[in-house]
């Protein structure tokens, strides 16, 4: 199963009460174009590739575009004029190594494509220098072995998350990796980007899951070996893990498994503000007793949350109640996540819940941790359906210090509001904390407002760019997990430094001589 072409499937109804909860909302009809009417230009590649590439329009289109906003923005308005010249789908690694030896021959731009997924431009298919790319999708190559005594397995790169899964349930394993995109997204494209899963607070983010790694490069394989520990010098894995398709094609990947959890714990709890989950937050990570999933809210999103949820039920109304009289209506919501053996989850989550409790939090129970587990991979239909109706609907992601979160936090969400309203369209913007760490959290924005018919990606752009610089100037990185691609190589320098850059760069020239890797993504 792969995403459609124009967005992720199929739309739910569109939410009827946002109009009356974003400011300017008209909610009108802006659908996508048929894909008959998407406009594609000529494919141009040279006959040695033609053999083996697929050229028809369906392929073609699917591969023009990652799932951003803008990406979709030009889909669905019909423009696939950067759509790649071919699609090819190689079976195996040493069927990689020979597309490479061919189009940097040819002088063909090559993009790695796994999921499709990505939200910065990543898939988009830049030429560079060249006058034709091709897409490489992985799809093929999806095979896995495990080790159930070292508690690994070896997973071909083309693996989508629920198969992978589904595979190692069988044998009384899982990975524990669940971004938000887990339906489509790929094991290479999850090491390409060093992801992050709803759950890794427990589980680790991806690239602290990745052992080892076998990469084909214009230059060679390179091989990094599944050691549990090494003293080897700087970690070739940390340079491939992250890379973005720029140095090479990762074809597999040897990964750090867990048991299967024999219990799932997911509970709801309400704080009265922003500022004491996230102190109550930094409390959890001090004292070792953060959940496997550890989400915070700020307010707005909490309110737009809720006001989406609200069925106008009793149930809903005497919650509300609750919470009003507890002192926290308007305040935020938290959910906390425990998997494990059954006496372990119930010993974290009393610890867990020891913390939250102490901080200020409020214990709403099980049902908003459970209702949170079974539709945490609803967002992105419901996107579908709000750019189908109008909206400007995006997200942005960074993280730091505790010492600086807060500040950060404002920050990024007053740059991103004053920016949208400076264009005349207002937006809601609403933010949680989903992953914790001992010196600090992400910070995960959403923001929407109403599009500005014919002017979306200017829009965009200057949205975005305000929140980038925002985040450069309150010690933000650029990204917590979404990667660079694309759209944040103008902030990569401020990232890493020009000395950071030159090295990467000349790591790309050592490995990929002729510039054939995707290019125009990481390196600014
Ligand atoms: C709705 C939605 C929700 C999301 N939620 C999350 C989330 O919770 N957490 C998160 O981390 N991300 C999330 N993302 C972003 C995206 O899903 C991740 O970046 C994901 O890791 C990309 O995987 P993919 O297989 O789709 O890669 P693609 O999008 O196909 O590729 C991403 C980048 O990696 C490169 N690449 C892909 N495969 C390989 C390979 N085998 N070898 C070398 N380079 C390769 C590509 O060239 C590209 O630069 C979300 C995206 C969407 C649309």
């Amino acid at each position: 199963m792969r995403a459609t072409w124009s967005g992720w499937g199929d739309p739910p109804p569109f939410p009827e009460q946002l109009p009356s909860l974003v400011p300017g909302l008209s909610g009108r009809e802006t659908p996508a174009v048929s894909l008959d009417d998407v406009e594609l230009p000529e494919s141009r590649l040279p006959d040695a590739l033609r053999k083996i590439a697929r050229t028809d329009r369906e392929e073609r289109v699917l591969h023009a575009a990652g799932k951003s906003y803008p990406d979709l923005i030009r889909l669905r308005s019909g423009d696939a004029s950067g759509a790649p010249d071919g699609v090819i789908y190689p079976k195996s690694h040493d069927a990689v190594l020979r597309v490479l030896e061919v189009c940097a021959a040819e002088g063909v731009a090559v993009v790695p494509f796994g999921g499709g997924t990505s939200v910065v431009g990543g898939v988009e298919p830049l030429r560079g220098s060249f006058d034709s790319v091709v897409a490489l999708d992985l799809a093929r190559i999806d095979h896995l072995t495990t080790d159930r005594t070292s508690l690994l397995g070896t997973f071909g790169a083309g693996l989508r998350g629920p198969r992978a899964e589904t595979r190692l349930n069988g044998r009384g394993l899982t990975l524990g990796h669940f971004p938000q995109s887990f339906e489509f997204a790929t094991i290479g494209g999850y090491a390409a980007t060093r992801s992050a899963g709803q759950a890794s607070t427990g589980y680790g983010r991806f690239d602290k899951l990745v052992l080892g790694l076998r990469c084909a490069t214009p230059a060679g394989d390179i091989v990094v070996k599944p050691f549990p520990g090494t003293a080897a010098g700087p970690s070739l894995r940390e340079l491939l893990v992250g890379s973005e398709g720029t140095l090479g094609v990762i074809t597999e990947a040897t990964l750090q498994l867990r048991p299967l959890p024999g219990m799932r714990r997911y509970e709801g709890w309400s704080f009265a503000s922003f500022d004491e989950g996230v102190e109550a937050f930094r409390q959890l990570a001090e004292t070792h007793s953060a959940p496997d999933v550890a989400r915070l809210s700020d307010e707005q999103e909490t309110r737009l949350a809720m006001a989406l949820s609200s069925s106008g039920s009793l149930t809903d109304k005497l919650g509300k109640g609750y919470l009003k009289a507890r002192g926290h209506a308007g305040g935020c919501i938290v959910i906390a996540g425990y998997e494990g053996e059954p006496d372990d989850v119930t010993m974290r989550a009393r610890a867990g819940g020891r913390v939250l409790r102490r901080g200020g939090g409020l214990f709403l129970g099980r049902r908003p941790g459970e209702s949170w587990l079974r539709s945490r991979y609803h967002g992105p239909y419901l996107r579908d359906a709000l750019l189908g109706r109008g909206v400007m609907v995006e997200t942005l992601e960074t993280s730091t210090t505790w010492t600086r979160l807060r500040e950060l936090h404002t920050a990024v969400a007053e740059a991103l509001g004053g920016a949208m309203a400076a264009r005349g369209t207002p937006a809601v913007v609403g933010c949680h904390v989903s992953h914790v760490y001992p010196a600090g959290a992400s910070l995960y924005f959403t923001w929407m407002g109403e599009r500005e018919q014919g002017a979306e990606l200017e829009q965009w752009r200057a949205a975005k760019t305000a929140a980038m610089d925002a985040i450069v100037s309150n010690a933000g990185t650029i990204t917590h997990h979404h990667a660079v691609g694309r759209d944040h190589t103008p902030w990569m320098t401020a990232e890493v430094g020009e000395v950071g850059v030159e090295a990467l760069r000349a790591v790309k020239e050592r490995l990929d001589p002729a510039g054939i890797m995707n290019p125009g993504k990481l390196l600014p």
